[in-house]
């Protein structure tokens, strides 16, 4: 007995245009510019201690005086007013800088923000120790954020594990400085063409990547290898000992390379920034500011096409592969699995599709909302902060991977609202390499038993939606002492090279 899927997704369809039409006009966080002298006010007193009163922003590019009674202390300003950078989110981070008449930094204070990751990777005290970096900092210097000092460079600590979104503040914080000290003539006439020159430096993206050369190769690299695995399936199927090394050896590749070291695990966060950014305003640059998520999307967006989201699920994402791994260290320590009746794991399946599109529609009306909730990923605590997170984080994302090692993927199977997001496309893949034979199902049930999610009807067909192509069942399908219908032909053939020996034997004799 199987659930059709078909009517399901008809409905899921509906579910994702009814979201469209309640929650699609909807402007999404759009930051309050109503009154930003109320806004700015308290800060700007902290920024400049004996400061009693605050101009109204003006000019352009957009300021607001400081004074203490009728004399100016110097300035503040809202940096995505001045210059509107796109952080990791697709959207600026509001930002509030104070700088005194020689144009060095008083105070730096983020009002709002939708980074993910600070949302609920970094603390207060590293975000906070980071801004006050900046403090007595000037107009005129160049920044570098880690590494050793390069010559003519400030060098700043990055945020660990926000490396990219610390770059978009440090620009966030220095470009529209850089813009209004010149437009307020406090920087001097020699230093004016300095300044121009740090206005002509690369994007974020361009350093991005420069920055990462040695993860970029390691990932193509990595890439390349997984599509000569899927383009020579048929032969390493014919070599089962060759393909687990090498499965096992790219799922370990995958969660410490991919994962906990270069953090780059996809999230249904990033299809949300995505759907968002398409219907307000889309930019290249956004993107590519990470470059490893950048190549891994462009990748998974290719391999979806031809061969569906598994290329993705079974290989690629290093949550996948933390369960894959304890499930399969759990079998060796012969701990049994528990796999539920066909018919509620088909049902179980419902609800990824049901949060993929609860976060979808949330984040049509409020992409941090979305992003808060998106926490039902275990990702961020388990990958990107190394399980460094407050006891509830880390309590979940490791009950999730310990109850991967009675019910293999569990997560994968029933709660992942990406995995639900990626069997969208797959709909459209172009190839169908997955052999089957007309016994699959009616009556042999081997490979559904093996399946590591329970991707096989027990009629016998693929759901190729819940397929992570694993490849273990096609290992058995050309395997002669497991599939059935082969263990039958090499048997028949075994009796009839022993029925010509032995009629050879005996017209010898
Ligand atoms: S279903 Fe989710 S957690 Fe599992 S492999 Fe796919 S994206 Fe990763
Ligand atoms: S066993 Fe076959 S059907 Fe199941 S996940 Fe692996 S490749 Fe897909």
């Amino acid at each position: 007995m199987f659930m059709n899927t078909q009517p399901c997704r008809s409905y899921l369809v509906c579910i994702v245009v009814i979201s469209c039409l309640l929650f699609g006009t909807a402007d999404a966080n759009t930051f309050t510019k109503n009154n930003p002298v109320a806004e700015a006010t308290p800060f700007a007193l902290q920024f400049f201690p004996a400061a009693d009163n605050l101009g109204p922003f003006e000019g352009e590019p957009e300021s607001a005086a400081v004074y203490q009674g009728k004399r100016l202390l110097g300035y503040v300003f809202f940096t995505d007013h001045v210059m509107p950078i796109p952080a990791y989110s697709g959207k600026p981070i509001h930002t509030l800088v104070g700088f005194d008449l020689s144009g060095k930094i008083t105070g730096v204070e983020i009002v709002k923000h939708q980074e993910p990751i600070l949302l609920a990777g970094v603390s207060e005290q590293d975000l906070s120790d980071f801004k006050n970096q900046y403090l007595g900092l000037n107009a005129g210097n160049r920044v570098q954020l880690g590494g050793s000092g390069r010559e003519g460079y400030v060098t700043l600590d990055g945020i660990s594990g926000a490396t990219i979104t610390a770059m978009v503040l440090n620009a966030t914080i220095m470009k529209p400085l850089r813009k209004i000290a010149i437009s307020r003539g406090l920087i001097g006439e020699g230093a004016t063409q300095h300044t121009a020159d740090l206005e002509a430096e690369e994007p974020i993206w361009v350093y991005a990547w420069r920055d990462k050369t040695f993860q970029i190769i390691v990932l193509l690299i990595g890439l390349s290898l997984l599509l000569f695995i899927l383009i020579f399936q048929d032969w390493l199927a014919h070599h089962p000992s060759l393909l687990i090394y090498l499965r096992y050896g790219y799922l370990v590749y995958t969660v410490i390379f991919i994962g906990w070291y270069s953090l780059a695990q996809l999230s249904i966060v990033n299809v949300l920034t995505f759907t968002s950014s398409v219907i307000h305003g889309f930019s290249w640059e956004t993107f590519m500011i990470d470059p490893m998520m950048f190549i891994l999307w462009t990748f998974v967006a290719m391999t979806i096409l031809l061969w569906g989201r598994g290329v993705y699920c079974g290989w690629l994402c290093p949550f996948g592969a933390i369960q894959e791994i304890v499930y399969k260290l759990g079998e060796k320590l012969g701990i049994r699995s528990y796999e539920f009746p066909v018919v509620v794991h088909e049902r179980l399946w419902a609800i990824k599709y049901l949060i993929m599109l609860g976060l979808f529609g949330l984040s049509l009306q409020s992409l941090a909302q979305a992003e808060v909730f998106s926490e039902i990923e275990p990702f961020k605590t388990a990958v990107t902060l190394h399980f460094q997170r407050e006891w509830g984080y880390v309590v979940y994302a490791a009950g999730l991977i310990l109850i991967s090692i009675w019910n293999r993927k569990f997560y994968c199977r029933y709660l992942c609202p990406l995995g639900a997001a990626l069997t969208f496309p797959s709909k459209f893949k172009i190839f169908d390499w997955l052999r089957r034979r007309k016994e699959c199902g009616r009556p042999c049930q081997t490979c559904r038993t093996e399946c590591e999610v329970g991707a096989i009807r027990l009629t016998g067909e693929i759901i190729s939606q819940e397929c992570h192509y694993c490849l273990d069942c096609q290992v058995t399908y050309w395997n002669d002492k497991k599939c059935p219908p082969l263990v039958d032909k090499r048997k028949r053939q075994e009796k009839r090279k022993t029925l010509k020996e032995t009629v050879a034997s005996t017209n010898s004799k």
